[in-house]
């Protein structure tokens, strides 16, 4: 078990025989369910994650868009199971396996690619927009320094690398980074986290006229919310701001909606 922690919980047969370990020990710890076994010749101790496991099988180690689940990163939708496989790693057949593989420049390896190795590889698998909003979060959460920003920029397609431009380290969320992107796409400024005298704080603001309210999971039912929101609307009307609502439905799965009325509001 020990052989196997020093090596990220999963690992070739032939890699932990002969330090110290004998196939009768591997044998005996799998038949007392403290090692499993992968596939032919790879073992991983019982508490290994099971997405590192299932990569394991595969061939290699968790990567791209899983990857950043794994590691808190916001991401659209359930990604799946992606697998780097290194230059020369092959596919192996396993039991449910709809794997997406990667492969490129370096020997395949298990566990989990380091966060920069997977913002290029969800790069090639993410649509533009959710790529952006992956990198602003994983950004955020501080899994990327200045350093791995420069690496990942080098890597990326320059239609991407432009995009990196209006990144920033403070997106309060996956939404924040798809608005902002989209309203940048029609230049137009979007401000986050503003203070409106009467009002508070603002999520967002549209080049400097407009409140943007989006509707969370917050409860805007009962006469109590009811009043507080009038006030909010009265408040920032009375500070000079128009007001457009909508919810993150709406954002995210109607934008050409959302986006006409936000520009109609402006031309006003
Ligand atoms: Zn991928
Ligand atoms: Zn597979």
């Amino acid at each position: 078990m020990e052989a196997l922690e020093a090596r990220g919980g999963v690992a070739p047969a032939r890699e932990i025989l002969g330090q110290g370990v004998t196939r009768a020990a591997l044998a005996r710890a799998a038949r007392d369910g403290l090692v499993v076994r992968v596939r032919h010749g790879v073992y991983a101790l019982g508490r290994t994650s099971p997405a590192v496991v299932a990569a394991a099988a595969h061939g290699g180690a968790v990567a791209c868009v899983t990857a950043l689940a794994l590691w808190g990163v916001w991401v659209l939708a359930d990604p799946g199971l992606h697998v780097w496989l290194g230059d020369k790693g092959r596919a192996h057949a396993h039991p449910g396996c709809r794997c997406t593989d990667h492969h490129g420049a370096g020997r395949a390896a298990f566990g989990v690619v380091p966060i920069a190795d997977a913002l290029v590889q969800a790069a090639r698998c993410l649509s533009r927009e959710a790529f952006f909003a992956a990198y602003e979060s994983a950004w955020r959460l501080g899994l990327i320094g200045a350093a791995d920003r420069i690496t990942i920029r080098s890597a990326l397609p320059s239609r991407l690398r432009r995009v990196l431009d209006i990144a920033r380290g403070d997106a309060e969320s996956g939404l924040e980074s798809l608005l902002r992107l989209r309203l940048a796409d029609r230049g137009i400024r979007l401000d986050c986290q503003v203070p409106v005298i009467g009002v508070g704080g603002v999520d967002f603001v549209l080049a400097g006229r407009i409140i943007l309210e989006v509707d969370g999971r917050e409860n805007h039912d009962g006469p109590s919310m009811r009043h507080k929101d009038l006030v909010r609307d009265a408040a920032a009307a009375a500070a000079g701001y128009e007001k457009l609502r909508f919810d993150y439905a709406l954002v995210v799965y109607s934008w050409p909606l959302v986006e006409a009325a936000i520009l109609r509001r402006l031309g006003r």
